[in-house]
């Protein structure tokens, strides 16, 4: 508990889970916690299987991670946890957590959010990452970072609750919070990613503008 930054996370697949490197890489461009924080898989990694109750409710079954500065990521549809009732949960005062993740159905930044929520939660110690829409200095962040007459920050600061939920305010807010409380750590350098990753970027980013080309230019083809 109480404030402390952990560079490196390690994130424990649960059961059948299966989370590729690259698919991780993928999950950290798109939820963008600073450079100087790693997030890891760690296949081997321990946890236990803890019956939830939370202000005598039934949260199931989670797998909590028995490490500190380790997450732990599973599907509810399978391995009989019960109704969990919440995408993610962390236990502040061990420094550890647990999120949901059903793959093939959640996007990168859906994940990734989740897990950045929850990570965020351990290191400040707090449940300041559940209060965007209660934080008047996020408001100010937003009206310094995109300016006071912008569209988008005017409409959050009109009614913030209508956007609770909204990932690309939570991008921004996970930001604020790291600034707000570290600084030094949120403008350290990172290490670069791996070539064979930067690589498959590029063919990623080709395949999206074949599909979206493909058809027409199957229609020009077909003129001549
Ligand atoms: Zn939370």
């Amino acid at each position: 508990m109480g404030k402390n930054w952990i560079s490196d996370w390690k994130i424990i697949p649960v059961g059948s889970m299966s989370i590729t490197g690259y698919r991780l890489y993928r999950i950290i461009g798109a939820a963008s916690p600073p450079p100087g924080i790693t997030w890891s898989i760690d296949p081997d990694g321990e946890y236990e299987r803890k019956r939830i109750m939370i202000g005598g409710s039934d949260y199931g079954e989670w797998p909590v991670p028995t490490t500190p500065g380790h997450i732990c990521v599973f599907d509810p549809r399978s391995g009989s946890f019960g109704d969990v009732r919440a995408s993610g949960l962390g236990w502040l005062y061990d420094d550890v957590a647990s999120c949901v993740y059903r793959p093939g159905s959640e996007s990168d930044l859906s994940i990734g959010l989740r897990i950045w929520h929850e990570v965020l939660h351990c290191m400040i110690g707090t449940g300041e990452p559940d209060e965007m829409t209660q934080s008047p200095g996020f408001v100010t962040y937003l009206k310094e970072s995109f300016g006071t007459e912008d569209a988008w920050v005017l409409q959050f600061e009109a009614d913030p609750s209508r956007y609770a939920h909204d990932s690309g305010y939570q991008k921004v807010f996970y930001k604020y919070l790291v600034e707000k409380h570290f600084w030094d750590e949120a403008c350290a350098p990172g290490k670069r990613p791996p070539l064979q990753y930067l690589v498959l970027d590029m063919f990623h980013a080709l395949d999206a503008w074949l599909a979206a080309n493909l058809k027409k230019l199957t229609m020009v083809g077909r003129g001549h």
